[in-house]
C-alpha cells in the first residue's frame, strides 16, 4: 500500500484509507471487518461518527481472525467540538481509545476549529452540534489551549500523531507559531468543486499531510439534502471521459486525482464492490493535461460548513 510518511513520528500513514462516517452502527462491525479482509489499513473514525465501539469489535475481530496486526493498522479518531477544554480532551481519549478497544490512536485530529459547550458522554453521545433544547452554545476555549492538549497525549503515547481539520490557513499559521508537536495532518474537505490549492500548498510548505475528505463532492451529501444540487462529480462528463480513456471508473479517477498530487483520501462505501474499486485507485497515473482539466471544475463549493448550523460558527468565512 502507497503512504505518506508523515513529519514528526516518521510513521506510514496509508494514502488510501476507509472513512466511517455515516457507516451505521448495525452494520459497522462487519463494513469494518470486510474493509480490513479486502485491503484497507487505515480506518477513519470520529467520535461524532457514533460507530467507535463497533468500529473497534471489526478491527478486534480481524485481529482475531489473524487478518492483520495491530501494528499494521493507522487508526484515526476525532476530538469533538464540545470536548476542546483542557481537562476534557484527555478524559475523551481515553474514553474514545475504550470505545475502540484499543491502547493508542495512530492519529487524533481535532474534528472542528470550534469550541461548544461541553456535554457529559454519560448524558448525550455523541453530543453533535446542539444542546438539549436544540441550540447552539458555544464556549470560550482558544484553539492553542486543545492543541496544548493533544500534545499531552502525545507524549503519553495515546496518539502516535496529532492532527487537525477543517482548519483554514490563518489558524494554521497562528498554530505554527506556539506548537511543540506541529500538526502532521491536516483533513480538509477536498474534491474538483473545492480545490483549496492554497490552502494544500500552505499545508505542504509546513510539512503538514493532506487527507481529502468528501472526495467525491456531492455525493457523500445527498442522502443529508446538503448536496447543493451540484451535478455529481461522479456522473461529470469532464470525469466520465477521462475515466473511459483509462478504463477506470469515475470514483477511481476522483480518488487518483487527489493521489498523485501527494493527498490521501479516505473514501466510504457500504458496497463490496466499490470498497474494493476504491482502494485499487492507484495503478494508473492521470496526464497533467489531465489533472489540470479536473482541477479546472473548481467553483469554491463547499458542502460541509459549519455556518449553515449557525452564523457563530463561520470557520471558513
Ligand atoms: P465520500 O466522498 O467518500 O462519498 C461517499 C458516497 O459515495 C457514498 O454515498 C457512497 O455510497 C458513494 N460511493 C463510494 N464509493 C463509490 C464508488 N466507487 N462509486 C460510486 N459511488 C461511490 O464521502 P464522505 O463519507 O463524506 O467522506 C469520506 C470520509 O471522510 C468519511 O467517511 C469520513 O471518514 C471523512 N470525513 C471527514 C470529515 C471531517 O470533518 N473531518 C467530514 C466528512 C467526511
Amino acid at each position: 500500500m502507497a503512504s505518506i510518511i508523515l513529519k514528526g513520528s516518521g510513521q506510514k500513514m496509508p494514502i488510501v484509507g476507509f472513512g466511517l462516517w455515516k457507516v451505521t452502527k448495525s452494520s459497522c462491525a462487519d463494513t469494518v471487518y470486510n474493509a480490513i479482509k479486502h485491503g484497507y489499513r487505515l480506518l477513519d473514525g470520529a467520535g461524532d461518527y457514533g460507530n467507535e465501539k463497533e468500529a473497534g469489535e471489526g478491527v478486534a475481530r480481524a485481529i482475531k481472525d489473524g487478518l492483520v496486526k495491530r501494528e499494521e493498522l493507522f487508526i484515526t479518531s476525532k476530538l469533538w467540538n464540545t470536548f476542546h477544554a483542557r481537562e476534557h480532551v484527555r478524559q475523551m481519549a481515553d474514553y474514545q481509545l475504550k470505545l475502540w478497544g484499543i491502547e493508542y490512536f495512530d492519529l487524533f485530529l481535532i474534528h472542528f476549529p470550534v469550541s461548544l459547550k461541553y456535554v457529559d458522554p454519560g448524558h448525550r453521545y455523541p453530543p453533535e452540534w446542539f444542546g438539549d433544547d436544540g441550540k447552539v452554545y458555544t464556549q470560550n476555549t482558544p484553539i492553542q489551549e486543545t492543541w496544548e492538549a493533544m500534545e499531552e497525549l502525545h507524549s503519553a503515547g495515546l496518539a502516535k500523531n496529532i492532527g487537525i481539520s477543517n482548519f483554514a490557513g490563518g489558524l494554521i499559521i497562528d498554530l505554527m507559531r506556539y506548537a511543540r508537536v506541529p500538526p502532521a495532518v491536516l483533513q480538509i474537505e477536498h474534491h474538483p468543486y473545492l480545490t483549496q490549492e492554497h490552502l494544500v500548498r500552505l499545508a505542504q510548505e509546513f510539512g503538514i499531510a493532506i487527507t481529502a475528505y468528501s472526495s467525491f463532492g456531492p455525493q457523500s451529501f445527498v442522502e443529508l439534502n446538503m448536496d447543493r444540487d451540484a451535478k455529481l462529480l461522479l456522473e461529470h462528463d469532464t470525469v466520465t471521459s477521462i475515466a473511459a480513456e483509462h478504463d477506470k471508473t469515475p470514483a477511481q479517477v476522483l480518488l487518483r486525482w487527489a493521489t498523485q498530487r501527494g493527498i490521501a483520501v479516505i473514501p466510504k462505501s457500504n458496497n463490496q464492490k466499490r470498497l474494493e474499486q476504491n482502494l485499487h485507485c492507484i495503478d494508473f497515473n492521470l496526464s497533467p493535461e489531465q489533472i489540470k482539466e479536473i482541477s479546472s471544475l473548481n467553483h469554491n463549493l463547499r458542502f460541509n460548513d459549519p455556518a449553515d448550523i449557525d452564523v457563530r460558527l463561520s470557520i471558513f468565512a
